[in-house]
């Protein structure tokens, strides 16, 4: 046998043997006989290499230090947790109110494999605790200077230990309060490696940043503190509910929308579709109170707001989801930030259902709110309430010549929280009229239709609100079979792969409710007798060949509604009134009133904004009527 060594100007390490060289493919190949080669041999790694090891897994960077102590924390049952960093996380310190530990725990409490919260592999399917390792410590006292420094429940005298680089040292007393410190300094000083795979200091900060705010978005109840070199830079004090929490941490409004049966308890905080931010970082995902990265839910969260969003935005929404503990495994990466289900696709229908029936409600809301300040006028309260019954007709008075602002009385208004409270529920708030209910004034640059409330003007996109109109009432139609069919004189004969004509078939009766009958002439071709009217026969080839390529390389459970959404949006898209197209007062009313008709007509189905709303109040202060 014959090792070929490749070797340019480089000295081979095998120079010295004994060699014929040849050539090949210009390089210069060496011919070496393995007669003196040795292998190495297999031996027990000494015990801090080990540590290292298992340091590198569970402690790649600073952030995932702190992760490990605040959990500790938590496990420990602390109402109140301060952090402090340095140095970009190389010094951490982590104090808490928890429980404490016993003087003689404290020294197991940094040996390997060894923890309080499970006793055998049963309790992994049963686990209560962020901690289950047994790890965290031992990692971090081999790759630091770690004081741990504790009072234990029911003890009088606090205690401390100190390991330097997994070497331990004596324990000492030191009085102090109930619960625990945890201080460390030169993290990662005796690996130099994974020094040099730190960030920047910021840029690690952030990270650590992004961590405590993670767990505070799951602990409502327990005040977070972070210094950052000696600066305090959050501060998230303990709240009753977790949307207050939620505001605190990512200042953004916020809805609710919450389902319990017997498997699953979820609760989802989300922003409307008209709040967005340009990256999905402020989208956070809970299962069983851990932070985990879930691909899954998170493509069910983007998938509630389809249609909404354009692309490139995304929403801020916390979904936080607790499933019986037989159904998940957490303990399937050793940070933690993962989850396996047992049955993946129902969680994602769970949490796109659930979302999407809060979106349909909360956009109304808004609406709605628009309508309540629309009827409360400028001079709201200090008449007599009008009963619900009175103010059916609230709108009713308003007449085509009032250009003043005039009182009303107020619309009836609905708590999105008690409508929402589980199992989910949606009612069609909408049908109360607030766009037709609008003073049309005209139409500006024929692109915009402009109207006004008593509150405000209002400028619609023509275009994307008829197609809004459309898109709804396409899905709508399909969902309910009322499809108008067009039955086509001769069959439009189609060829597909005799895998896309699988992928057709299967989704056969869904079509049909689209109005797309086919028969099957070959493996490989398809006659098309009927498609719905609204589309034209020259687009049905394209539109199916689009989506048998969508069902066959998409995995979802939703592909067939993603793709059959995507038809409906091409679809309304080229039906809408065009930008540029005169109407009509009678046309643009009746615009209006269709809008009134759907949960989302504040999108186009590409996720533009149908209007943009400026109040009188704004008007006059830009004038200098008020300030
Ligand atoms: P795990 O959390 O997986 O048990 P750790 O290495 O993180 O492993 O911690 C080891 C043990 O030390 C824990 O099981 C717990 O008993 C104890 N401990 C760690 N931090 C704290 C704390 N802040 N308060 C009370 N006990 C703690
Ligand atoms: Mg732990």
């Amino acid at each position: 046998m014959y090792y070929y060594a490749m070797s340019k100007k480089v000295q081979s390490p095998w120079a010295s043997r004994d060699l014929s060289a040849v050539s090949c493919y210009g390089h210069s190949m060496e011919i070496v006989s393995d007669k003196s080669v040795s292998f190495p041999r297999i031996h027990a790694l000494e015990r801090d290499v080990i540590d290292q090891i298992a340091a590198g897994e569970v402690l790649e960077r600073p952030a995932h230090l702190v992760k490990e102590l605040v959990e500790n924390s938590l496990d420990a049952q602390s109402r109140l947790v301060e952090v402090e960093v340095r140095d970009g996380g190389r010094y951490v310190k982590v104090s808490d109110d928890g429980h404490g530990m016993a003087k003689e725990d404290l020294a197991l409490a940094l040996e390997r494999h060894s923890t309080s919260k499970i006793q055998n592999s049963d309790d992994l399917w049963k686990l209560k605790s962020f901690g289950f390792r047994g790890e965290a410590l031992a990692a971090a006292s081999s790759v630091s200077q770690l004081t741990v420094h504790s009072r234990a429940q029911g003890s009088s005298e606090g205690y401390w230990i100190r390991s330097e680089f997994g070497s331990l040292g004596d324990l000492r007393q030191r009085s102090r309060d109930l619960g625990t410190t945890i201080e460390v300094e030169e993290l990662f000083s005796n690996v130099p490696a994974r020094l040099k795979f730190l960030k920047s200091a910021q840029s690690e900060v952030s990270q650590i940043k992004k961590v405590l705010k993670a767990i505070a978005l799951s602990h409502p109840e327990v005040t977070f503190k972070l210094k950052v070199e000696g600066q305090m830079t959050l501060f998230f004090p303990q709240h009753l509910h977790m949307k207050d929490r939620a505001q605190d941490v990512l200042k953004a409004n916020l809805y609710e929308v919450n389902f319990t049966d017997e498997t699953f308890r979820l609760n989802i905080l989300y922003s409307s579709a008209r709040d967005t931010q340009k990256s999905s970082q402020n989208i956070w995902v809970f299962v069983q109170s851990r932070w985990v990265l879930d691909k899954s839910i998170q493509a069910a969260i983007m998938d509630a707001y389809r249609n909404l969003l354009m692309h490139g935005e995304y929403p801020t929404c916390v979904v936080r989801l607790e499933i019986l503990p037989d159904l998940v495994d957490v303990n399937i990466h050793p940070t933690k930030s993962q989850v396996k289900f047992q049955n993946p696709s129902n969680v994602f229908r769970l949490v796109q259902n659930v979302l999407r029936k809060g979106l349909e409600q909360s956009e109304n809301k808004n609406v709605e709110s628009m309508a309540t300040h629309f009827s409360q006028g400028v001079e709201s309260s200090s008449q007599g309430q009008a009963s619900f019954a009175e103010s059916e007709g609230a709108f009713l008075g308003w007449q085509e010549t009032q250009y003043k602002t005039k009182t009303f009385p107020p619309a009836p208004s609905m708590d999105l929280e008690q409508k929402v409270a589980s199992p989910v529920e949606v009612t069609n708030m909408a049908s109360k009229g607030f766009w037709s209910q609008l003073q049309v004034l005209g139409q500006a640059n024929l692109t915009y239709i402009l109207a006004q409330s008593s509150r405000a003007l209002y400028l619609i996109d023509q275009h994307a609100a008829h197609e809004r109109v459309l898109f709804e009432k396409i899905m709508g139609d399909w969902k309910t079979g009322r499809v108008e069919v067009q039955n086509y004189l001769i069959p439009l004969v189609l060829d597909f792969e005799s895998h896309m004509i699988e992928a057709l078939q299967k989704v056969e009766e869904s079509l049909g409710q689209f109005g797309i009958l086919f028969d099957l002439l070959s493996p490989e071709s398809i006659a098309i007798r009927s498609g719905p009217a609204i589309m034209k026969e020259s687009a049905i080839s394209e539109a199916l060949s689009r989506l048998v390529h969508q069902l066959t390389h998409t995995q979802s459970d939703f592909a067939f509604e993603k793709a059959m959404g995507d038809l409906a949006a091409s679809l309304a898209c080229h039906s809408a009134i065009r930008a540029g197209q005169s109407l009509s007062s009678e046309e643009m009313k009746a615009l209006l009133s269709e809008m009134d008709r759907d949960h989302f007509s504040t999108y186009c189905p590409h996720g533009r904004p149908v209007y943009q709303e400026m109040t009188f109040t704004s008007l006059d202060r830009e004038f200098g009527r008020i300030v």
